[in-house]
């Protein structure tokens, strides 16, 4: 009887709210909604209450539960997709530098990146730092186009290269710059050597090297490892609290302008706990218009554990609400085993303690492991753990790990673990063009099909961008950010299968699938109307596709064009 009642709500409930409930707050009516529901994959109308979806339906169906306060959204036709959700996006600490940094993102020529130091110094103070965190890549810049350039401009050379030190200087002759490339290498004008007292390599953290050209001059560019450049980096000065806080908001709401409603945040380098006091702050005002889950990496060096322990004394997973949770810990979890393959019995075992505690306290894991060729090392400890402390429940994953074989896979899977797949080989992937095994790089197609649970994202801003449409392009076309093919069809997901990932796929990864991820009667009311048909519109044409109304819980937290009067104002 329990089954035949559920079946019928399951039914009823899509189409008519029951008789006994108020009518919905919003309809939204006239639309190409795409529900990721495998039930029903496309409807025209839903309505929302309370902040939650009611009923999906056809427009007459929907229009039927209008009440006297209900609010009317005609979406003229537009694609409605569910929130995009970026399972692996470094966004707390983005947040906190994006209302005082320059962003290089999309930047399409040098010129135009140098553009923004120079715009930049018009509005900044003298002596104001201009600092581009990374974020953006070499491929990047195709060509240098001026707006008059003829009869240049049709034979103008491409231009994959970094700036010099001279260009920086001429676009920002009063302000201290800085430009930092990935992890490995920056560039720094001679007023932010001298701010920083770095004249010779002994002033450098770590094993950073200042570069020399042909005739042993220095070029003002820094080169070095991961950790040198994260070294650096925390040398430069940090936004005060205030920034910190509007940096949040604003970037925030650009994650929404790209129809972004939730992300997975792994911690990261140069963001420690004392940084979370800014989303802190946004979610005490009920001011966050993206969901976020958090997890902790372990810091300081050796001393991890301890560090862990103590933060989590008081923060049992899964605390927290809708719009922020805890999440567990990575993707960071020791120092000793960060992108390192070939690590010792002792660092093995120091790890193997973390996990299994981690485990004993049901917390999620996000682990950073780049490569195929070691991530047996990792996987042994996770089967071990596996032995004494049960995870399948636990949704622990691994991030990026590219050349994932199906052998690993299938480790994954019988452990009950997820994987997190970004687009780094967007800007990364041709320095390995004629490696044949980049045509199946990321295998997500063989992980669908043997069953891991698979989330989408970018692992913005230092080393990629956070535009959610130009990690969908690249996971339908395979092309580098200079239009090269690296990827080929057996890899290659459909448009509603990338989609699937970047929505349901994502939300697995904080336990959210129930609860959001798809178009679903009684399923949070986060959605994107967009300004192309996603499902329709030429591949091409999917990086460049942005949001026209984006809502969290029902609430419309971005409105542009035809839908810009609609826009909710925050509590
Ligand atoms: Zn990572």
């Amino acid at each position: 009887m329990k089954e035949l009642i559920a079946a019928v709500i399951g039914v009823t409930a899509l189409l008519v709210t029951p008789a006994w409930s108020q009518s919905p707050d919003i309809l939204l009516i006239n639309g190409k909604i795409v529900t990721v529901d495998d039930q029903f994959p496309t409807r025209e109308a839903l309505a929302i209450r309370d902040g939650r979806i009611v009923a999906l339906g056809t427009t007459a169906e929907i229009r039927k539960l209008a009440g006297a306060k209900s609010r009317l959204i005609d979406l003229q036709g537009h694609t409605v997709i569910p929130g995009l959700i970026d399972s692996h996006m470094h966004a707390i600490r983005a947040a906190l530098s994006f209302s005082t940094e320059v962003n290089w993102i999309g930047a399409s020529s040098l010129a135009e990146a140098i553009g923004r130091i120079h715009q930049a110094s018009q509005t900044m103070k003298p002596g104001a730092w201009l600092i581009v965190a990374g974020g953006w890549n070499v491929q990047q810049f195709k060509a240098q186009r001026a707006q008059s350039c003829d009869p240049f401009c049709a034979t103008s050379p491409e231009e994959k290269r970094r700036p010099t030190q001279a260009e920086l200087l001429a676009a920002a002759p009063n302000n201290p710059v800085y430009v930092q490339l990935g992890y490995g290498w920056v560039m720094m004008t001679p007023a932010a050597l001298k701010a920083l007292n770095i004249a010779d390599d002994s002033d450098l953290p770590s094993v950073g090297k200042l570069d020399r050209d042909a005739n042993g001059n220095l070029t003002g560019g820094i080169s070095g490892g991961n950790n040198a450049i994260v070294a650096l980096f925390d040398k430069l000065p940090k936004p005060n609290f205030e920034e910190q806080v509007e940096g949040t908001k604003r970037f925030f709401r650009e994650l929404n302008r790209l129809g972004i409603t939730g992300v997975v945040d792994p911690g990261g380098n140069n963001v420690g706990p004392e940084d979370y006091q800014a989303v802190f702050k946004v979610w005490r005002e009920g001011q966050m218009t993206v969901r976020v889950a958090y997890s902790l990496c372990g810091d300081p060096p050796g001393a991890e554990f301890a560090e862990l322990k103590d933060l989590t004394q008081m923060l049992p997973m899964g605390f927290g609400d809708d719009m922020l949770r805890f999440n567990g810990l990575g993707e960071r979890i020791a120092w000793a085993m960060n992108n390192n393959n070939k690590p010792s019995d002792a660092e093995k075992q120091k790890y193997y303690e973390i996990a299994r505690w981690a485990a004993e306290r049901g917390m999620s894991i996000t682990m950073h492991w780049p490569n195929e060729e070691s991530v047996d090392q990792l996987l042994t400890i996770f089967e071990r753990v596996n032995k004494e402390v049960p995870i399948a429940g636990l949704r622990w994953s691994i991030a990026h790990l590219n050349n994932a074989s199906p052998e690993s896979l299938r480790r994954m899977k019988a452990l009950g673990m997820g994987w997190t797949v970004q687009d780094s080989l967007y800007f990364s992937g041709e320095q390995l063009r004629n490696t044949p095994a980049v045509r199946r790089q990321p295998p997500v197609v063989t992980a669908k099909e043997i069953g891991v649970p698979v989330g989408a994202g970018t692992d913005a801003h230092r080393v990629a961008s956070y535009n959610p449409f130009t990690a969908l392009q690249w996971f339908l076309d395979g092309k580098s950010v200079s239009g090269i093919a690296l990827r080929g069809p057996e890899e290659t997901p459909g448009r509603i299968d990338a989609l699937r990932l970047y929505t349901l796929g994502s939300a697995w990864f904080s336990r959210d699938e129930n609860k959001r991820g798809s178009l679903a009667a009684g399923k949070l009311a986060d959605l994107a109307v967009l300004t192309k048909d996603y499902a329709t519109v030429p591949v091409e044409e999917v990086g460049g596709i942005e949001s026209l109304l984006t809502m969290v819980g029902g609430k419309v937290v971005y409105a542009a064009g035809p839908f810009a009067q609609l826009e909710d104002k925050l509590k």
